[in-house]
């Protein structure tokens, strides 16, 4: 009989995935909207975890469709986010998906 390996959840909507995209560790930093916090700086590995429509938003750079799955996935987990978090969670997330877009290789891994 065969486990069920347990596999890391979408990076972008947190739902299953069917594998991953290999990318190149990469580090970036957000400033915080707050001056009076430090910026924070996120170490990224190298393997990218996809759903199936995440996985076909990010082929075809769909970054705004992908987005509004992300979103409506955190307000489902946090509530209703108010306007000026939501357009710096906005920013943080499209740098970091731009970052990811070109440091991403193009095959996906499929693990399902
Ligand atoms: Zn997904």
């Amino acid at each position: 009989m065969q486990t069920k390996m347990e596999l890391p959840p979408c990076d972008f909507c947190n739902r299953e995935p069917v594998g991953y995209f290999p990318c190149d560790p990469f580090e970036i930093t957000s400033f915080p909207a707050d001056i009076n916090e430090k910026p924070s700086r996120f170490e990224y590995d190298g393997q990218w975890w996809a759903c199936t429509s995440c996985k076909k938003m990010v082929e075809s750079g769909n970054w705004s469709a992908l987005m509004n799955r992300f979103l409506r996935q955190l307000t489902s987990i946090r509530g209703n986010i108010p306007s000026e978090q939501e357009g710096n969670i906005r920013l943080h997330t499209n740098a970091l998906w731009m970052t990811f877009e070109r440091y991403r290789e193009n095959n996906f891994v499929e693990v399902k």
